[in-house]
């Protein structure tokens, strides 16, 4: 009895963990965040995702989530050492690539830390939240020194009063509609020689050599993974059969380890990439979304987007607007990675897998339609080109 009691004070002490490289990976493919051990929901965090980790208590993890304090149940995440940094500067801005130019993702702000993924130049790489970002390396603590102090450096990184860490979407209520008008009829056939279509199949090996299967519908046990990577199948035969070329892009265990960044970039030389994707979110949300860079509104990628939309509410729910997420932007690394090799780029989101009615049937139903959809879109854009 008293062993157990004096295990209880243990566990139910915050026990601070080193500063440095403590971190955890989320395990469950959707997990609460909360304020504190069983607190309020804050929101969610995904498998495949890392975070620096503070503190322990009753078996819950304290980490640093979109720029404050918050918790996560130890049943759901693995402790792991990767390395982390720490953000020196009072604001400091994180961007989709390792140069000034590139777009701002958010602000982050002296105390925080995130999961450093690489260094290129001066610049780091981070995992902010579901997507990365660059950081500038002088205003930041990085790897194990910290106990380096960080000068206040010159270029000040923030001039104004930054806003509050920028938002970072939720997986599903995703960004409002950008503007969706209904897309124009156009040829559901004709040759497509000379066209080059790169498809990424999204999730499987990451950067850091995980295995991230996506999303999952707990019920029937498709794996957002394995969806993917059939319509991509699917996408490449329909669209090989009216001449075009297509590589499909998929990442087994096994393959080697790739960045969202690095595998937009194998859209080098094509004239199309297409990531392809699966959302999942309460088991009750439902309907199809196209997702553009949102550096890229008025352009090929847009229309290229708004093409495939329409047909996916048309194909795979019978034209039924509610079903209608609309064409939004986003800037998700891997469509920065597709950008700086090619035009036109955007990720898919076919349906959600985790609901009630994704049996093994319908996926396969719905696979089809969503595949002819994709298809028919890219061939589309192309003959209109
Ligand atoms: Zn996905």
């Amino acid at each position: 009895m008293r062993l157990v009691l004096s295990t209880l004070l243990v566990l139910g002490t915050l026990s601070p963990l080193a500063a440095q490289d403590i971190t955890v990976d989320i395990s469950a493919r959707a997990l609460n965040v909360r304020s504190g051990v069983w607190g309020t929901k804050l929101g969610l965090v995904r498998a495949g995702q890392s975070f620096a980790a503070r503190g322990q208590r009753s078996g819950w993890y304290r980490i640093d989530w979109r720029g404050r304090e918050a918790w996560v149940s130890g049943s759901y995440v693995q402790r792991s050492q990767r390395r982390t940094v720490e953000i020196s500067a009072t604001g400091l801005r994180a961007r989709t690539g390792p140069s000034i130019s590139d777009t701002i993702l958010a602000v982050v702000r002296r105390g925080q830390r995130y999961v450093r993924l690489d260094r290129r130049g001066s610049w780091v790489r981070i995992q902010l939240d579901h997507r990365e970002a660059w950081v500038h390396g002088d205003y930041v603590r990085d790897d194990g020194s910290a106990s380096t102090p960080v000068s206040t450096p010159a270029p000040a990184p923030v001039s104004t009063p930054a806003p509050a860490h920028a938002p970072v979407p939720n997986p599903a209520p995703a960004p409002a509609p950008v503007s969706t008008p209904a897309p124009a009829p156009a040829p559901v056939s004709g040759d497509l020689t000379g066209l080059d279509v790169a498809l990424d199949t999204g999730h499987g090996v990451t950067g850091s050599g995980r295995f991230d299967p996506g999303s999952l519908n707990s019920r029937s046990g498709i794996r957002e993974f394995d969806l993917n990577r059939r319509v991509g199948q699917r996408v490449q035969q329909l669209l090989e059969a009216r001449g075009a070329r297509v590589t499909l892009n998929t990442y087994p265990r096994g393959a080697v380890r790739r960045s969202l960044f690095q595998k937009g970039q194998v859209a080098r030389g094509s004239d199309v990439f297409v990531s392809l994707h699966h959302n999942a979110f309460n088991a009750s949300a439902q309907g199809s979304e196209v997702l553009v860079h949102n550096t890229r509104t008025n352009s090929s990628s847009q229309r290229l987007a708004r093409l495939i939309q329409g047909r996916l509410v048309q194909r795979v729910f019978g034209g039924q607007s509610r079903y209608d997420r609309g064409v939004k932007r986003q800037a998700l690394g891997v469509l920065t990675g597709a950008h700086s090799v090619t035009r036109t780029a955007v990720l898919v989101e076919g349906f959600f897998l985790d609901t009630r009615e994704v049996t093994p049937t319908r996926a396969t139903q719905w696979i089809e339609a969503e595949a002819e959809a994709i298809a028919e879109g890219v061939g589309s854009y192309w003959l209109t080109r």
